[in-house]
């Protein structure tokens, strides 16, 4: 999946480094706090904006879209238990 976002010429620039978020145990969830995760950079930022701000993917989100998602999701987690 990440090689094929390469190819179509998205990649890490290390710029993500910048905003890379903390740790917080407290949390259960990274995606709490404004927290988005970039799949291309495979890491947890905090940034605003809908998009990357070092290789442009689109950052995911629960509160973007995560619902249409949700059912394959569930599924996928039953297969596995
Ligand atoms: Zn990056
Ligand atoms: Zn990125």
């Amino acid at each position: 999946m990440n090689s094929f976002l390469v190819v179509i010429g998205m990649s890490c620039n290390g710029i993500c480094m910048r905003f890379k978020a903390k740790r917080n145990h407290d949390v259960p969830s990274r995606y709490h706090e404004g927290q988005k995760r970039c799949s291309v950079c495979e890491i947890f930022i905090k940034w605003d904006e809908t998009y990357c701000p070092c290789c442009h993917y689109k950052l995911r989100t629960r509160s973007f879209r995560g619902w249409g998602m949700r059912k394959k999701y569930r599924e996928e987690t039953l297969k596995r238990y």
